[in-house]
């Protein structure tokens, strides 16, 4: 294995569900909905399957796709993207992530991210030969995150290629502010750096949030600047799809395109059609996905609490984070590998996504987007 990767063992998500399958632990770690989406992408899906989409689709993803893509993204932020250039599908964000970061980063390049970040992040960064500068991310007397913007200004430098900004933020479930994302924005403008937006919960925004969802695209000065990049898994439930797309100026997308044909070509043809039909469904299906998903919160927020946790702010996205030393814990790690044992529940340990380990070492991470009679049955455990 090659230096730079041998820092990075199995991923967090693969290890804690290994073990809540070993324990028969409430595995609310990874985050995976327990439920599939809508029945129109699953029936366009099969229909795909039986029409003829089984051989490689184009390059940037199929015409109705990107299509799709673009309205969604007219409809629900006001972004205006040419379907043809403009848009491109990938693998996953995850793919669009690591072909932005391999795209765009010459060895040595400065990527400026705020910590605790997504565990690809890193991992994308280093295979790039850049360096990561992470800016700390803390929990406030309020349970809400913020950071210190004489680090972020301090983050930035002649170095800086580029900063990776994901909102609503996972784990911390924070929803950035405009005042936040503009500071981002005016030294992105300052040192001439792109910024690649991973906005995968941009429909996962509570109504009791500091903010709503504001893509950093649509800051004055910011669209030709940005990449911003989003996901089927999420807003509709289909996690093991891997379909996702990062829309922006040609010449970002293009230079994205020109990575990924080397990593994976194209990406899966029945699925891209299906995709499509989700992303027109009607304003109700969106608004549905986040009134449940906050009922599922409120749900297991309230049990965490009665658990002795104390429990952050979560604003959005799947995931509530609580402190662990009102039950005594010091270190997550620790905690969440002993957790199934003592309580039979799964969780995830936020240290592993900071730098900084002593920022994260008392938080813990829980998922919440499981069905209500998982959440009680997790709830009880954790209430004996
Ligand atoms: N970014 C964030 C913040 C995530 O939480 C995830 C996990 N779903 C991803 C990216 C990866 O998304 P995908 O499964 O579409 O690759
Ligand atoms: N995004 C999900 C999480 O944060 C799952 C990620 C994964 O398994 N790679 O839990």
């Amino acid at each position: 294995l090659v230096e730079r990767m041998r820092p990075f063992g199995t991923t967090i998500f693969a290890t804690m569900s290994a073990l809540a399958v070993k324990t028969g632990a409430v595995n609310l770690g990874q985050g995976f909905p327990d439920t599939d989406g809508p029945a129109e992408m699953l029936d366009a899906a099969a229909a795909a399957l039986r029409g003829g989409f089984n051989q490689y689709p184009p390059g940037p993803g199929l015409p109705v796709l990107r299509e799709a893509v673009a309205a969604h993204q007219r409809r629900f932020w006001g972004l205006e993207y040419d379907p043809d250039g403009e848009v491109v599908v990938t693998a996953g964000a995850t793919e669009a992530i690591a072909a932005a970061i391999l795209a765009l980063c010459e060895p040595g390049d400065e990527v400026v991210c705020f910590e605790p970040y997504y565990d690809s992040y890193a991992a994308s960064i280093a295979l790039a030969r850049a360096t990561r500068r992470p800016v700390t991310l803390r929990p406030g007397p309020d349970g809400r995150y913020a950071f210190d913007p004489d680090q972020l200004r301090a983050a930035f430098g002649p170095r800086t290629r580029l900063v990776l900004l994901n909102s609503p933020h996972n784990p911390t479930g924070k929803v950035f502010t405009r005042a936040e994302l503009q500071l981002v924005a005016d030294l992105c403008q300052e040192y001439g750096a792109y910024a690649v937006t991973d906005e995968v919960y941009e429909h996962l925004v509570f109504d009791d949030a500091g903010s709503p969802h504001v893509p950093l695209a649509t800051l004055p000065g910011m669209r030709e600047r940005t990449l911003r990049i989003s996901s089927a898994g999420k807003t509709f439930s289909c996690t093991g799809w891997k379909v996702g797309w990062a829309s922006g100026p040609a010449a970002l997308v293009s230079a994205v395109l020109r990575v990924k044909q080397f990593l994976t070509f194209v990406n899966a043809g029945p699925l891209q059609p299906a995709v499509a039909v989700a992303l027109n469904l009607p304003d109700t299906y969106f608004t549905g996905f986040t009134t449940g998903l906050q009922s599922q919160r409120d749900q297991l927020r309230a049990g965490l609490a009665d658990a002795g946790f104390t429990v952050m702010q979560a604003e959005g996205t799947y995931f509530i984070t609580t402190d662990i030393r009102p039950l005594g814990g010091t270190d997550g790690i620790e905690f969440c590998l002993a957790l199934p044992e003592r309580s039979g529940v799964v969780a995830i340990p936020s240290q592993v996504f900071y730098d900084d380990k002593d920022a994260g070492r008392h938080l813990i991470r829980f998922a919440f987007c499981k069905r209500p009679e998982v959440l009680t049955e997790a709830i009880t455990r954790l209430n004996p």
